[in-house]
């Protein structure tokens, strides 16, 4: 049934324990409000870059090295504070054993900044490929049909066979749906639930509804 899952990061597979606005007031001495425009506009920018731009047009007084040193200080503490959701990993590696597909990520970000982030999750323990959208490849963002025909060719794959999950509609589930993928729009949870089985999770594919989901509720 599906030979290639694609998943998500923030809010799919991990979430985080610390507050964006707080560390970045701790690190750059100012409102995140002030800059949030442009920090934003430079951190989800539409192809290869690394974080290090949005620094620099926030802070363009700063010294080159102390802004790269304080980007990496941002990077590192944001990493720290990334927690997967429990279960996750094992859902993972279930769904793999059952449809004998291969796992990857597709994140939106800076590379070095996602790559933190991956790397701290030890992600390529769990997954066959992962991606930030800043890294030389794929250099392209969500939402885009054109990413997900990228993914294809470079992974082997054809969109009939894909399955792309996400907790956001228009940047995950949209442009999966019109390349021709299945999508499922999740809201990962922690409380306590009752056992997912693998059918109802397949079930819930063709739906439209977000599933609220443990990822350690899936089973067999
Ligand atoms: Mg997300």
């Amino acid at each position: 049934m599906f030979k290639t899952i694609v998943f998500d990061l923030d809010g799919t597979i991990c979430h985080h324990k610390a507050s964006y606005p707080k560390m970045f007031f701790e690190i750059f001495g100012e409102q995140f409000n002030k800059h949030s425009d442009t920090w934003l506009r430079h951190m989800l920018h539409n192809g290869e870059h690394t974080g290090v731009e949005a620094v620099q047009s926030c802070f363009p007084n700063m010294k080159p090295s102390d802004q790269k040193h304080a980007l990496a200080t941002f990077t590192e503490r944001w990493a720290e504070a990334q927690a997967p959701f429990t279960g996750i990993f094992e859902a993972m590696s279930l769904l793999k054993d059952n449809f004998g597909c291969q796992i990857g990520v597709m994140t939106n970000g800076p590379s070095n900044f996602q790559w933190a982030v991956m790397n701290k999750l030890g992600i390529l323990d769990h997954v066959d490929f992962a991606y930030a959208s800043g890294d030389t490849f794929p250099a392209e963002c969500k939402p885009s049909v054109s990413l997900l025909r990228k993914l294809e060719n470079k992974h082997d794959f054809v969109a009939e066979t894909a399955l792309f999950i996400g907790d956001n509609l228009e940047k995950d589930i949209m442009p999966a749906r019109e390349a021709g993928w299945s999508a499922l729009h999740v809201a990962p949870h922690e409380q306590k639930t009752n056992a997912l089985p693998l059918m109802s999770f397949t079930e819930a594919t063709a739906q439209a509804e977000c599933l609220k989901v443990n990822w350690s509720s899936l089973t067999a």
